[in-house]
């Protein structure tokens, strides 16, 4: 079987581990972007020797193509260059692992031209569900999940025959490094302080929504229309350890959960193999060795962020654009020192309550939101 890869943002976290998964089962990588670390990517692109580069930032593209002048590599950039590289003829999969609303368009090319999507970008389901669940149902490509909750509901649901009814979606969180913090705890929280997760290691962006349960709110978005089903209908519950990736409950009671270490070569891997299973490169999880598994209820009080996904997806339509595109905002701001991490939650949740629900017709519908929701949050600190 396959495969050769298209893999958008090749050199963060989840774009490095794929290419781990490339080099072990000699997968051809035919395509590879980067927003603008090309150190990294030129290195990827001397072992790799793919035929199409993207560089995102103009300035390092025009860098990028001098260093990689004696290969014949094509290098282009900007959306129109992710675009192109999102089309690829010859790859059979897309692997999307670029960070933010960026995303979106290149996925929505993807689909265009047929080709399947390993998909761990949150912002394309996030902010484009509307418009990409219907593109992936005319085109008949398949949607893979790699973030580890959405795998692992995809891996429960492999369990049981389509006509299954699905009582509940169970999504697991962390809880991130401020799990039991009360609101007094978390205004002394800083930078340092809410980079430092327990279980993950993951980018800076993601990592930060990881602290304020931002994360885990997108992912019920992102959930509720990857597997069709109503917000009332997933749970949010709190699995300290980050063993139980997540579980479906089906009608008849039964709880089917997937498992494992806190690795994310394996939903990686999973999504390029499926339904094959290869063998792992990882470490294998002992039961006996992590001795227990402890759940608890997300304090939604606290966790704005988490509350205000719930009510966006709940509401549909442009609210769930809001909450995104404040967020991404609000975390940078917060990256820079300039607003509070409680600040946050109460931009994230302002943002939305101002935009109105709405109807998304295309992505200009959704860029016009994101916009907006940004400028709400500059002009709200
Ligand atoms: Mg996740």
């Amino acid at each position: 079987m396959i495969k050769s890869i298209t893999l958008l943002g090749s050199t963060g976290s989840i774009g490095t581990q794929t290419l781990d998964i490339a080099r072990r089962f000699n997968f051809k990588v035919n395509v590879l972007t980067a927003n603008q670390n090309i150190d990294l990517l030129e290195k990827q692109t001397r072992e790799f020797i793919p035929e199409l580069v993207c560089v995102f930032e103009e300035k390092y593209a025009n860098e990028f193509k001098l260093r990689v002048a004696d290969t014949s590599v094509k290098v282009v950039s900007g959306i129109d260059g992710l675009c192109e590289a999102a089309s690829f003829e010859k790859s059979d999969i897309v692997v999307n692992s670029v960070v933010g609303m960026v995303g979106l368009k290149p996925t929505l090319e993807a689909i265009k031209a047929g080709k399947d999507i390993a998909l761990a970008n949150k912002e394309t389901l996030v902010t484009g569900g509307e418009l990409v669940l219907p593109a992936i149902k005319e085109k008949g490509v398949n949607l893979f999940p790699v973030d580890s909750e959405h795998s692992a509901i995809f891996q429960c649901l492999a369990a049981a025959p389509p006509s299954r009814k699905i009582h509940k979606i169970i999504l697991t969180a962390s809880g991130g490094p401020f799990f039991g913090y009360t609101k007094d705890m978390l205004t002394k929280v800083t930078v340092a302080d809410a980079l430092k997760h327990p279980n993950w290691n993951m980018g800076r962006k993601i990592t930060i929504d990881s602290a304020t349960m931002m994360n885990k709110g997108l992912e019920v978005i992102e959930a509720a229309h990857l597997f069709n089903v109503s917000a009332d209908k997933i749970d949010v519950i709190v699995q300290r350890e980050s063993l139980l990736h997540s579980a479906v409950e089906f009608d008849d009671g039964a709880i089917i959960a997937q498992i494992g270490t806190a690795d994310m070569h394996v939903p990686i891997q999973y999504a390029l193999t499926y339904p094959e299973r290869y063998e792992t490169q990882g470490e294998r999880l002992s039961l006996a060795k992590a001795g227990k598994m402890t759940f608890y209820e997300p304090d939604y009080e606290t966790f704005k962020c988490l509350s205000t996904c719930i009510d966006a997806i709940k509401q549909g339509g442009l609210k769930p654009v809001a909450a995104n595109g404040a967020n991404e905002a609000a975390v940078a701001l917060f990256l820079e020192g300039k607003i509070s991490f409680l600040q946050i939650g109460e931009l994230v949740k302002a943002a939305t309550d101002a935009q109105k629900v709405g109807k998304i017709t295309s992505v200009y519908d959704i860029d016009c939101a994101d916009r907006a929701a940004r400028e709400f949050v500059y002009s709200n600190i």
